[in-house]
Order: structure tokens, then C-alpha cells, then sequence
């Protein structure tokens, strides 16, 4: 037993002779011993934090004699003596080595096991992870934990990275014995039941921001659409028909009408599936049958899709604001007030004009503030403090208002465009009045919905009326 042990002092790895039951007699309760199979990166640094909040450390390793430098105070052995010694046991080990844990049930029968593993890929296995080692070692009672932390963010410590700890196991002994550890560790635990659930623990580290990716995707569809749309109109009509070369407005002036546009229908599309859902429950007369797939797919996704609606009107409101001090802007203003000067003429004063621009920046920022708004109220750290009516009052009516507000803003910068002819290049509407059809739409249906009547069995639905009876409801009338 002597021979196994090596103990660790200032990063070098030195063995001396340690006789295992004075450690597990000794310890204190504020100084338990806890086990690490696998003395890798997650190990190393699960064993770091074990130490400085107070444990003590044993680690499991197929060479304790030269697995490197360990944290100090740490302590190696085979794997065999270090399972002995302690009645909780991490497997920082990749699921792949799990075999030879088999050969030490008898060792580990008992005990806890914290499963800490992941894999490369969703579906790699047959089963999780943790199941599987449950399977292996029938006598431990497996919990699934720590598995959604990296090493960095262990050796730094709660402050500075992920809080949060996930666990789940069938043992409820077991998993409230992880749970004091881990908070003792500074961290927060979120029990998500019987070790059944260790794969969706398992899957989480490989998600990639599932739920961006149709916005993200959405957006840049919609941005590749309406930029090669505008550059046609825009650039290559001109060119075509005046042999004009206006290339130079594709930097500024075309992404300035592409960012506005992606960020209304974005927006909209926010809001268009509450509307279809109300539909829907009209329709069926009913709240208690599920949605399309689709739709509750499309509804998951609304903050993300307002966010990245937030993100375009940035970048509309900062290309605006750089209009003033354009080359081309500066060059035609001073062409006109040069031109105006040899013509001896003084420039009349247009009222609509200015009441059209002014109503037309007035509301843009209006629905730019209230954007912010509804943005900022997503964050979980704000959403937390409002209450519930407070967050639907800020996400629904003020998000309604944001909408409208954001399309008459398109509706005065187009005025009367659509009238003129010229407007049309090669017969085709300008982009902006083709941004304009779905919040037009979702604002039509939410005008409806807010029709007293419709309102009223919108509200009934919701608060758990069925229309249930298909031969009474034939007699009925639609609305009540
Ligand atoms: P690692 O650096 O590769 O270390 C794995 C350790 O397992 C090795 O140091 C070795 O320790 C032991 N080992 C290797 N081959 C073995 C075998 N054939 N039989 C028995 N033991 C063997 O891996 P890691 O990054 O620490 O990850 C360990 C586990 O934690 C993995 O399941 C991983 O999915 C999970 N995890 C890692 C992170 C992270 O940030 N690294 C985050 C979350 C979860 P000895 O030489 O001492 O035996």
C-alpha cells in the first residue's frame, strides 16, 4: 500500500508512505475525503476547488507514481486504495475507459459516483454515460453532475464563470449529498430528477445555441434577399438605363435600407405566431390541443428573433447617424446651395416636407426607444424582477406599439412612393414597401383579435372554456 502512494508538494510529485484508514478516521467533517478517479484536466481542477473550499483530496490513477503535478495537498493512489478510502468518488475519466471501473465493484459498492462525463457527439451511445456506469457498478449509486462546467471554469471558481450545477440520479441520498458538496463549492444546484435524465445532461455541453440558429439563419436569408434586391434596383437599373456607376452606394446607403427592413419583419415575425396561435384557439374552440410543431418551435424562438431585430436597428440608428457627414451627402449640399447661389434663387420652404420628415424620425425613435425597452426587459436578470403581468404588459402591449410605431416609421419614409411609377424599377415595388406586408398583416390581426367580441372568447379559451359539443356548438352562435 505504501508503494502506491504518492503524495504532491509544490507542483513535483514525491511519494511517501500513507496508511489510508488514519485519513479516513482523522477526517473531520469540514475536512472529508473525497476520491477522483483520473488525474487529467477536469480532475486536476475539480481537485483544486475540492481543496482551497476546505476537502480533502485522494486522487485514482493507472500511474500514480508519475501522473504529473497534482494540486497540492493532494494525495495519489491505485485506483483500487484511493475507492477505498472515500465514500464519494468523481470519475473524471472519458466514457471510453469506463471498463475497467467493472473490476472495482467490489471497491466501489456503496459509494457515490459522480458521472462528470460527456461525449463528442449527441447519440454517440446507446444509453448515457451515467447509465451505463450504473450498469457496470449496479452496488454505487451513480450521479449525474458537474458534467456542464469546463476545467477552466472549476479552476476559477463560480465568480468568474458558470453557477449553475445540474444533477440528476436515482439515489435521493446520493444526489442531496452532490447537492451540499457542489453548493459548498459556490455553486447553485438544479436537480433534474432520476439518473433517466442524465442524457439530456449529457447533450447540453454540445449544444450550439439551438435556439439562435433559425433567427440567425431567418436574418441572414432576409438580409441576402433585400441586399441583392436593393443592389438590382438600386445599382445595376441605374447603370443599365443612365449607364450611371452608383457602386459606391452599396456601402452605406443600401445597407442602411437592408438593416431597417430585416428588422421590421423580424420583428413582425415576433408577433405573428401569438397571433396565429390566438387563430388557432378560435378555430378549434380550444386551448388544451397541442400547437403544430412548427409553431411552438417558432414561439420558443421569439425573444431570439426580437433580439436579433434589436441588433438591425442598431445598426440602421448608427448608419443613420453617420449619414450627415457622408461624402456624397456633403458634395450634393453643397452642389445645391452653389447652384442656387449662381441662379440667384433662394430655396422654398416646404411644410409637408418638413412635417413629413419630422413625424418620420419623431416615430423612428420612438419605436427605437421602446425596441431598447423590450430588449432590455428580456434579459433574465430584469425579466426576474418584473412580475408576470409586468413582463407580458412590456412584451405584448408595448411590443405591439414598438411594431406599429416601427411600421408607420415605413410608411412615412415611403409617403407617397408608391403612387409614382418611377419607384418601380423594372416593375418591381421598392424593397421598403415589401417589408411592409407582414407587420401590416400581424397588425391587421391583432386589430381583429382586440375586437370586443373576438377578445372576449380569445379570453374564455384561455381561461379553460372548450367549445366540446359538436352538436350544441352547431346551434350556437360563432361569438358569444
Ligand atoms: P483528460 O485530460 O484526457 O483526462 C482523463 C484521465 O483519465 C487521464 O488523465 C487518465 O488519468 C485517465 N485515463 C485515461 N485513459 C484511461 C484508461 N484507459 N483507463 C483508465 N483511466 C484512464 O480528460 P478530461 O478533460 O479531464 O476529462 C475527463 C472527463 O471529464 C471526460 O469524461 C470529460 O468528458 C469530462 N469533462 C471534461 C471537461 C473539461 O473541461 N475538460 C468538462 C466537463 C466534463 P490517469 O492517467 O491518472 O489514470
Amino acid at each position: 500500500m505504501a508503494a502506491d502512494t504518492a503524495r504532491v508538494m509544490s507542483g513535483e510529485v514525491k511519494t511517501e508512505s500513507v496508511s489510508l484508514s488514519p485519513l479516513g478516521a482523522a477526517a473531520a467533517p469540514e475536512q472529508e475525503l473525497l476520491c477522483i478517479f483520473g488525474t487529467g484536466d477536469l480532475g486536476r481542477s475539480l481537485g483544486q476547488r475540492l481543496l482551497h473550499t476546505g476537502y480533502r483530496v485522494v486522487y485514482g490513477s493507472r500511474r500514480p507514481h508519475s501522473c504529473g503535478p497534482l494540486p497540492q495537498g493532494a494525495q495519489v493512489l491505485s485506483h483500487a486504495a484511493a475507492a477505498q478510502s472515500a465514500s464519494l468518488v468523481f470519475i473524471c475519466v472519458h466514457r471510453e475507459h469506463y471498463d475497467f471501473l467493472e473490476t472495482l465493484a467490489p471497491q466501489l459498492k456503496g459509494k457515490v459516483l459522480v458521472d462528470v462525463s460527456n461525449n463528442l457527439r449527441k447519440n454517440l451511445y446507446p444509453e448515457a454515460n451515467a447509465e451505463y456506469l450504473q450498469r457496470l457498478i449496479p452496488g454505487a449509486s451513480v450521479v449525474k453532475a458537474f458534467n456542464t462546467l469546463s476545467a477552466w471554469g472549476l479552476q476559477n471558481g463560480p465568480s468568474d464563470a458558470n453557477r449553475q450545477v445540474f444533477l440528476c440520479g436515482d439515489s435521493a441520498e446520493a444526489k442531496q449529498a452532490v447537492a451540499e458538496l457542489a453548493t459548498r463549492l459556490g455553486f447553485s444546484v438544479l436537480d433534474r430528477g432520476s439518473l433517466s435524465a442524465a442524457r439530456e445532461l449529457e447533450d447540453f455541453p454540445l449544444q450550439l445555441f439551438p435556439q439562435w440558429r433559425l433567427p440567425l439563419c431567418l436574418a441572414m436569408g432576409l438580409a441576402a434577399f433585400f441586399f441583392f434586391y436593393v443592389l438590382i434596383g438600386d445599382v445595376v437599373h441605374t447603370y443599365v438605363k443612365q449607364g450611371k456607376d452608383n457602386s459606391f452606394r452599396i456601402m452605406v446607403s443600401l445597407a442602411n435600407k437592408v438593416f431597417p427592413i430585416v428588422s421590421l419583419i423580424m420583428l413582425s415575425l415576433c408577433y405573428l405566431p401569438g397571433v396565429l396561435a390566438s387563430f388557432l384557439q378560435l378555430y378549434r374552440g380550444t386551448k388544451y390541443r397541442r400547437f403544430p410543431d412548427w409553431l411552438d418551435r417558432w414561439m420558443l424562438c421569439r425573444k431570439q428573433l426580437g433580439l436579433v431585430a434589436l441588433g438591425f436597428a442598431f445598426l440602421h440608428v448608427l448608419y443613420t447617424l453617420i449619414i450627415p457627414i457622408r461624402h456624397y451627402v456633403r458634395y450634393k449640399a453643397t452642389a445645391h446651395s452653389v447652384s442656387l447661389i449662381k441662379e440667384n434663387k433662394t430655396a422654398v420652404f416646404d411644410t409637408t416636407l418638413a412635417w413629413r420628415t419630422d413625424s418620420y424620425y419623431s416615430v423612428g425613435i420612438l419605436g427605437f426607444g421602446l425596441y431598447i425597452l423590450l430588449g432590455i426587459t428580456s434579459l433574465p436578470s430584469v425579466s426576474n424582477a418584473l412580475s408576470w403581468r409586468e413582463f407580458s404588459f412590456i412584451q405584448s402591449k408595448l411590443g405591439y406599439l414598438t411594431l406599429f410605431f416601427c411600421t408607420l416609421h415605413t410608411y412615412l419614409y415611403g409617403w407617397d412612393k408608391f403612387l409614382r411609377s418611377s419607384y418601380y424599377k423594372w416593375w418591381t415595388p421598392p424593397a421598403h414597401m415589401l417589408s411592409l406586408v407582414v407587420p401590416s398583416v400581424v397588425l391587421l390581426l391583432k386589430l381583429l383579435l382586440l375586437l370586443p367580441c373576438v377578445d372576449r372568447r380569445v379570453t374564455r379559451i384561455r381561461q379553460g372554456w372548450e367549445r366540446t359539443e359538436p352538436r350544441e356548438e352547431n346551434n350556437k352562435p360563432l361569438i358569444s
